[in-house]
């Protein structure tokens, strides 16, 4: 079957190769991919970023059915719609594991990263972990709720984001996109989008954002602070370390940083606001496997719907290409079918 593999020479890009998988362990079904999209991670495992993996097939935006299952396995069977995500399986056992704090296992292992991913024909995958796309949901879709989608979900919890609150949403790209979504929709807050491009800013209004605020032309903490007496929570989709900065001050008394992108750097943290505010500051990495199937429900129930393209296998170099330009709008998703 053919796969996307990370080069040996690392280079940030892939080989398409005809790739043979062994045979399923207990416990293990095998995937007929049907949709994968590409996400900026596995553009820093084909470029050893995170340590080489030459070899390695990439993915974690997966999206098929079942074809076979090890005869132990009892929750899935042939023909399941399963996703599989960057969170390929934790140990199942630790304190993590055992207190719904899944992501943070110290034996995690990830999808395309430590363990071969999505971006294939097919895929092997732990059954217990491999979460169910409902029916309803287009898989194509679905690809990109399984990162991003329950990424920015579990962000916009870990804010404790209530009905009527305001949460800030800064940088309005793929996460942002569809943090404003569920953050409108689904958890019913008044939302306030900052950016420094304004188209991307005018496409967010559409979606119900009740504020979008240019960062290069306004100080968006102060206009925040001014205008709603400071966001309940902000949550951190821009990959640029001032935007964390920035985002303290726009909070309200006992607001929530939450931190999702990963720019290189540190962030700086106002001690007497910190002290005086009550500010909590919080790191957030993708979600459990509970806190996908909430994010599919959403998405199957229309609530949430993500930018996604089609496209060849063939083509996985030329969209690195394009996503190093930055020249996407939405998700690239290459379709197996
Ligand atoms: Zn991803
Ligand atoms: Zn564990």
């Amino acid at each position: 079957m053919k796969a996307a593999v990370v080069r040996d020479n690392c280079d940030g890009y892939v080989d398409i190769k005809d790739v043979t998988l062994r045979s399923l362990h207990e416990g293990e079904a095998l995937v007929k991919m049907e949709y994968c999209g590409l996400c900026h991670t596995d553009l820093h495992v084909a470029a050893g970023d995170f340590g080489k993996v030459p070899g390695r097939i990439i993915g974690h935006e997966g999206v098929g059915k079942v074809i076979k299952t090890a005869g132990d396995v009892t929750n899935l069977k042939v023909g399941d719609r399963v996703s599989i995500a960057w969170f390929y399986s934790g140990c199942g056992h630790c304190e993590y594991c055992t207190t719904g704090r899944e992501t943070l296992c110290r034996n995690v292992l990830n999808s395309g990263f430590n363990v071969d991913g999505a971006m294939a024909e097919e895929c092997i995958v732990p059954a217990d972990y491999a979460v169910k796309v409902p029916d309803d949901l287009d898989p194509i879709e679905a690809t990109s709720l399984t990162c991003a989608g329950v990424t920015v979900y579990k962000g916009l919890k870990t804010g404790n984001l209530k009905p009527g609150q305001w949460v800030e949403v800064v940088g309005t790209g793929g996460l942002g996109n569809l943090a404003v979504q569920y953050a409108h929709n689904v958890f019913g807050a008044h939302v306030a989008a900052v950016d420094i491009n304004d188209e991307k800013l005018a496409a967010v209004k559409e979606l119900g954002v009740d504020l979008t605020i240019n960062s290069q032309k306004e100080d968006a903490s102060q206009l925040l602070q001014d205008k709603v007496g400071g966001v309940n929570s902000a949550v951190i989709t821009a990959v640029s370390k001032d935007s964390f900065t920035d985002a303290v001050n726009a909070l309200r008394a006992g607001g929530t940083l939450v931190a999702i992108a990963l720019p290189q750097g540190d962030m700086q943290l106002n001690i007497s606001k910190t002290v005086l505010d009550g500010i909590n500051v919080a790191g957030s990495l993708v979600g459990t496997r509970q806190d996908l199937a909430e994010a599919f429900q959403f998405g199957a129930e229309r609530k949430v719907k993500p930018i996604v393209h089609t496209r060849k296998l063939s083509e996985v170099n030329d969209i690195i290409d394009e996503m190093k330009n930055n020249e996407i709008v939405g998700r690239m998703v290459v379709d197996f079918t």
